[in-house]
C-alpha cells in the first residue's frame, strides 16, 4: 500500500500524482504502458499544476498583489485550476472560454466563483478569439494579470521541477519512452525536457489529435492541420512559447474513433473514467510503446498522461445523442437497448 505523506496546505494537494500500470494498452503493446493520474489534483485535471507555477511566478514578479485578478482564455481546465488556486491565494478569476466546450466545466467555473465570459469558437487570427478576448480583458481591469498559458513558460516549469522528476522516481529511474498531445504544449515540452535531463535516451513524442498541426510540424516541417476533433483541452495550430525548443524524438496522429476505444476499454476493464485527451494519449503511448519493442527495446517502459476525468463529460462523450450528432460510435453498454 501506498500512503502519501501529509501536506500543509491545499496548494501542496498540486502533483505528487499516482503512476499505474495500464493492462489493457500493456497487452496491446507488448511492452509496459504507464499512465500518470492527473486526474486525481484538486481540480480533476493536469492544469492545476501549470495554473500553481503561473500565479507564484506572477506573485513572484511583483505583478500580482492581494486581492488582484487572474484572467485567463481557457477551454476549461486551466481555468478550472486557476480559480482553485487563486480562491486558495486571495485571488479573483475571470476565464474566457470558447461557447463550445463541455456544459461541465462552465458549470464547474462558475460554482468555484470565477466570472465566466464565453465567446463563439473562431479562429486564432480573429481578435475574437478567445485568447485574444482574455488578453484585452485583463489590460482593461485594475490590479489584473493575465495568465497566458499558451506563451507563459512557467506552465512548462511545473512538469521540469514536478511531472518529470516524478516520473522519473516513481519509475525508478527505467523509463524508455514519454508521449501525450499538446494543448499549449506545455506538459509535453516540460516533461520532455525533465527527462532528457535524466537520460537523453528516453524516447520522446508527440501524439497529436486529427485537426492539429503539430503532427506535420514535426514529420515533415510544415504547419499543416487534416480532419477534425472533438477531444477538449487538445489540438495546436502553432508552435507556442511552451512547445518553442521542446525536445520531440518521433510523431503519432490518432483520430477520435481510436481514442474512444481506449476511453472504453480503460473504463470497462481497468474500472477508470477519463475524457477523450486520456484516450488520445493512450493510444499514442500504445503506438510509441510498439515502436521502441520493434527497435529491439524489447521490456520497453512508456509512460503517458491520464489528464482529465470523465466525470467531466458526462453531457458529451458519454452521452449517446451527442455522440450520434457527431458521427461517433457510441459506446456498447450505453447504446438504447
Ligand atoms: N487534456 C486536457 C483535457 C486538457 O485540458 C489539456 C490542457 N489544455 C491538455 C490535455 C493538454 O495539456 P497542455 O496544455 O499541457 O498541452
Amino acid at each position: 500500500m501506498n500512503i502519501t505523506k501529509p501536506v500543509g496546505t491545499t496548494l501542496d494537494l498540486i502533483g505528487n500524482t499516482p503512476l499505474v500500470r495500464l493492462e489493457g494498452p500493456s497487452k496491446a503493446a507488448g511492452c509496459e504502458i504507464w499512465g500518470k493520474c492527473e486526474f486525481a489534483n484538486p481540480g480533476s485535471s493536469v492544469k492545476d499544476r501549470a495554473a500553481l507555477y503561473i500565479i507564484r511566478d506572477a506573485e513572484d514578479r511583483g505583478e500580482l498583489k492581494p486581492g488582484g485578478t487572474v484572467v485567463e482564455g481557457t477551454a476549461g481546465n486551466t481555468g478550472i485550476g486557476i480559480a482553485l488556486v487563486a480562491n486558495a491565494r486571495g485571488y479573483k478569476t475571470v476565464i474566457v472560454m470558447p461557447d463550445n466546450q463541455s456544459k461541465e466545466k462552465m458549470d464547474t467555473l462558475r460554482a468555484l466563483g470565477a466570472e465566466l465570459v464565453l465567446v463563439p469558437p473562431t479562429k486564432f487570427a480573429d481578435p475574437a478569439h478567445f485568447v485574444h478576448t482574455s488578453r484585452r480583458l485583463a489590460e482593461e481591469t485594475p490590479g489584473a494579470v493575465w495568465a497566458n498559458q499558451f506563451d507563459n513558460i512557467a506552465n512548462r516549469k511545473a512538469h521540469i521541477e514536478g511531472t518529470a522528476p516524478e516520473i522519473w522516481e516513481q519509475m525508478e529511474g527505467r523509463i524508455d519512452g514519454f508521449t501525450c498531445a499538446a494543448g499549449t504544449g506545455g506538459t509535453i515540452a516540460g516533461v520532455g525536457m525533465g527527462l532528457k535531463a535524466f537520460d537523453e535516451n528516453i524516447r520522446i513524442a508527440l501524439t497529436d489529435p486529427h485537426g492539429a498541426a503539430l503532427y506535420n510540424y514535426y514529420a515533415n516541417g510544415e504547419l499543416k492541420a487534416e480532419g477534425s476533433s472533438v477531444a477538449e483541452g487538445i489540438g495546436q495550430g502553432r508552435i507556442t512559447g511552451n512547445l518553442d525548443s521542446a525536445p520531440i524524438d518521433t510523431q503519432f496522429r490518432i483520430s477520435d474513433e481510436e481514442g474512444l476505444k481506449w476511453v472504453a476499454n480503460l473504463l470497462r476493464e481497468e474500472g477508470l473514467c477519463l475524457g477523450l485527451s486520456s484516450g488520445i494519449n493512450v493510444a499514442g503511448a500504445v503506438e510509441l510503446g510498439k515502436q521502441l519493442v520493434a527497435d529491439g527495446r524489447k521490456s520497453a517502459r512508456v509512460v503517458t498522461i491520464l489528464c482529465d476525468t470523465g466525470f467531466r463529460y458526462l453531457s458529451t462523450l458519454y452521452n449517446p445523442e451527442w455522440l450520434a450528432q457527431k458521427e461517433l460510435p457510441v459506446f456498447d453498454w450505453l447504446k438504447p437497448a
